[in-house]
C-alpha cells in the first residue's frame, strides 16, 4: 500500500510534492561541491552569505541567501528562448519531515536527489534561496498548456522563472497528495503563506519583470495550477492582490 501510494504520488505529483523522493531515496547522498562552486556544508548548516547579493543591495529588507545553487548538470539545463513568465508554486517536505517541513537543506536535498528545480524558494521568513541561476532552465512546470499557444505546450520551463512558496495550501489543495486525516495532524502554522513571503515575493517578482522586460499581469505571472490542472498550487490561500495582480489568470480561447 505504502509503495503504491508512494509510487502513485511520484508521477501525480513529480515537482510540488518532493518530500516523497527523500522518503524513498535515502538521506545517504553525499554533498559534493556543486559545478558553480557552491557547496552545503557537510554538517548541512546553512552558509548564511548574501552580502554581494543583488537583493540585499537592491532590496533592503529582504534577505537573499545564494549558498544553495544546485548542479547546473544535474537540475538545470542551458536556457535559449527569452524569459518572458513567472510561475509561482508551493511545496514543503511535510510528508517525510512533518515537524520540520520546511528546513531549506531538506528542501534542497530533495530537487538534488528528483533532478526538479527552482529558480528562487521563499522561506516562511521571507528569506529568498536562489537555487538555479535565471540564466538556465529549471525544471519545475512539467507537463502544460498555456493560453492556447503551442510554443508553451508542455515547454513553459524554457520561458519561465520558478519561484516556490514554502507553505501548505488547504485541504482541497493538498487533497491530491494526502488523507484528510494527515491534513488534520498539520500544525495549522505550517498553513498558508506568511506577511513576509508575501513582501518578499512581490519584490522578487518586481525585480524579475523589469529585468526582463515582463509585463506584471496574470498573462505573464502565473500559477501551477493555471498551467495544468494536475496541480494545485499556489492554491486557494494564495492571496495574489497581495503581490498587486488580481486573483484570476485571463480568459483566453483555445484555439
Ligand atoms: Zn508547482
Amino acid at each position: 500500500m505504502q509503495g503504491t501510494v508512494s509510487r502513485m504520488m511520484r508521477i501525480a505529483c513529480m515537482f510540488c510534492l518532493l518530500s516523497l523522493f527523500s522518503c524513498s531515496a535515502g538521506m545517504e547522498k553525499d554533498f559534493a561541491v556543486w559545478t558553480d562552486g557552491y557547496a552545503l556544508p557537510a554538517d548541512k548548516e546553512i552558509e548564511l552569505g548574501g552580502e554581494n547579493s543583488v537583493y540585499n543591495v537592491y532590496r533592503p529588507g529582504v534577505t537573499f541567501e545564494d549558498a544553495l545553487l544546485l548542479p547546473v548538470e544535474q537540475n538545470t539545463y542551458a536556457r535559449v528562448e527569452n524569459i518572458s513568465h513567472i510561475m509561482i508554486h508551493f511545496m514543503s517536505a511535510i510528508i517525510c519531515h512533518p515537524d520540520d517541513p520546511f528546513n531549506i537543506p531538506y528542501i534542497q536535498e530533495n530537487f538534488y536527489q528528483s533532478g526538479a528545480s527552482v529558480h528562487y524558494v521563499i522561506g516562511r521568513n521571507g528569506t529568498i534561496y536562489r537555487m538555479v541561476n535565471e540564466s538556465y532552465v529549471a525544471w519545475h512546470a512539467g507537463k502544460g498548456s498555456w493560453e492556447g499557444k503551442e510554443s508553451y505546450t508542455n515547454r513553459m520551463n524554457h520561458y519561465a522563472v520558478g519561484i516556490e512558496l514554502l507553505g501548505i495550501g488547504s485541504q482541497r489543495d493538498m487533497s491530491i497528495m494526502m488523507s484528510g486525516e494527515y491534513y488534520e495532524s498539520i500544525d495549522p502554522s505550517y498553513i498558508g503563506f506568511t506577511e513576509e513571503q508575501y513582501v518578499s515575493l512581490a519584490a522578487l517578482v518586481e525585480d524579475i519583470c523589469a529585468r526582463h522586460d515582463i509585463p506584471k499581469d496574470r498573462s505573464h505571472v502565473l500559477g501551477h495550477q493555471d498551467y495544468t490542472s494536475r496541480k494545485t498550487d499556489p492554491g486557494e490561500l494564495f492571496d495574489w492582490t497581495k503581490i498587486g495582480l488580481p486573483p484570476n489568470a485571463p480568459e483566453v480561447d483555445e484555439p
